[in-house]
């Protein structure tokens, strides 16, 4: 097995004057890079067996946050409320979560990533935060990307408790959140407010957070701490499978 895991990162893009460019957050791969491993990022393409050959060179995925997905991926019609979405990377997402389930790779879900991660698995998601009337809280802080804006509770036994402990203070980029909860998926933590800030699958190696610890990692020792937890997690998994192809 390698030394140093490499750690998938998918792309965003932007259109600058009519050329798109795909690029994503560098502070992702700034939070693998300081985990001891190699990030790689996974531009957006259609091609599905491409795709699949980007997942089979990974140990372990990140799913990036950005714009909103298209709400026709779990069954209902365009709100007014909704924000920007992109076509082609719903596509390319959703083809690469069909990849990484047959093949069982360990994936971390962050913003988008989370309710991606929920919706490819036959959950749903609130449109807009203020289509629930208990939801008071800021949940799109106006600065500070790198701080805590608000606490959440964290469940006992969870990927997120062996990190963090029963709560944390984290940042909050969303005006979407998770409404159904995928079936075999269980949440992990919530804002005092009810939103769903954390999910994790109960039997495959999958976790999603609603936050971005990302931009957290270089001033808080918790949100440094979940890199370093994932990716001990993607080695435990890829060494469980390195010695089950040796028997
Ligand atoms: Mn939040």
């Amino acid at each position: 097995m390698r030394q140093r895991l490499v750690i998938g990162v998918t792309g965003g893009s932007t259109n600058v004057e009519g050329f798109v460019r795909g690029g994503i957050n560098e502070l992702y791969f700034k939070a693998v890079e300081a985990t001891g491993n190699t990030p790689i990022m996974l531009p957006i393409i259609q091609d599905a067996n491409s795709i699949a050959q980007m997942v089979s060179l990974c140990d372990g995925l990140i799913l990036t946050g950005g714009v909103d997905i298209h709400p026709r991926y779990y069954g209902e019609e365009i709100l007014k409320e909704c924000g920007d979405f992109d076509c082609f990377r719903d596509t390319f997402e959703w083809h690469l979560l069909e990849a990484v389930k047959k093949q069982n790779k360990p994936i971390l879900g962050i913003c988008r990533g989370i309710q991606m991660l929920n919706v490819f698995f036959g959950g749903t998601l609130y449109q807009d935060l203020g289509l629930n009337p208990n939801f008071l809280l800021m949940h799109h802080q106006k600065g500070s990307r790198g701080y805590g804006s608000h606490w959440i509770d964290i469940k006992e036994g969870s990927f997120l408790h062996a990190i963090f402990g029963s709560k944390a203070f984290v940042n909050s980029y969303h005006h979407q959140a998770i409404k159904e909860v995928a079936p075999h998926f269980k949440v992990t933590a919530q804002s005092r407010d009810g939103v769903i800030e954390g999910i994790e699958h109960m039997t495959l190696p999958v976790w999603g957070v609603q936050f971005h610890p990302e931009m957290m990692f270089e001033n808080d020792e918790g949100c440094r701490h979940l890199f370093e937890h994932f990716s001990i997690k993607v080695k435990e998994h890829a060494t469980c499978i390195t010695t089950s192809e040796e028997q």
